[in-house]
């Protein structure tokens, strides 16, 4: 999506360890209108796979979740991370690495929310080495449902976790995905 490769050439900024801020926009400040189009855009190449929920992860996940699942008037579940290391009868829960914090995170979804015969499309903000959305594919298969696709705002191509899981067969459409990345330069994938 050229209008967010130019917006995060704008106003990213790269910071050290490979993390690109990008607070002004999607995930600390949200650019309302711009988030819709995404939201839209994301949408748009997932009708045919016939979503019946989205599903992304607590806290950056959940605005460009939003705008995906209100362009296909569906469902947001958005899996919430938890201190407690307790195991509880009524959540699916798995392990998640967070990239950004270096730290492990139980990941919990309601065995309400989340169930048999689903068919989800996973969304979240970044999508670096696939952790997040690791995670995400093992509630739904705990859950009994299918996982129809992947969508997010950002990818960074060079850390591989995007093309493991096409290798794997699964649909990856990333909005923008980077495939260099310095603090005097930025490359996106043709
Ligand atoms: P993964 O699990 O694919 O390794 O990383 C994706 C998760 O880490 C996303 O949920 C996102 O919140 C966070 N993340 C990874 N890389 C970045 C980055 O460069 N910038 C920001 N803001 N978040 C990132």
């Amino acid at each position: 999506m050229k209008a967010l490769e130019e917006k995060i050439l704008k106003e990213g900024k790269v910071l050290p360890g490979h993390v690109l801020k990008v607070g002004s926009f999607l995930n600390h400040q949200i650019d309302t209108p711009f988030m819709m189009e995404m939201g839209r855009y994301a949408a748009s190449l997932f009708e045919g796979d016939k979503p019946n929920k989205i599903m992304t992860i607590e806290a950056s996940g959940i605005a460009f979740g939003m705008a995906v699942a209100a362009a296909l008037n569906l469902p947001l579940v958005f899996a919430k991370k938890k201190k407690s290391i307790n195991v509880e009868d009524d959540l699916y829960s798995t392990i998640v690495h967070s990239y950004t914090h270096n730290m492990d995170y139980r990941v919990v979804v309601s065995k309400e929310i989340l169930n048999e015969g689903d068919r989800i499309l996973l969304v979240d903000d970044f999508l670096a080495n696939g952790c997040a959305l690791n995670g995400l594919m093992d509630l739904v298969e705990q859950a009994g449902g299918t996982v129809v696709g992947c969508t997010t705002a950002i990818e960074k191509g060079f850390q591989g976790g995007g093309d493991k899981l096409r290798a794997q067969g699964l649909k990856v459409e990333s909005l923008a995905i980077i495939e260099k990345m310095d603090d005097r330069s930025l490359e996106f994938r043709k």
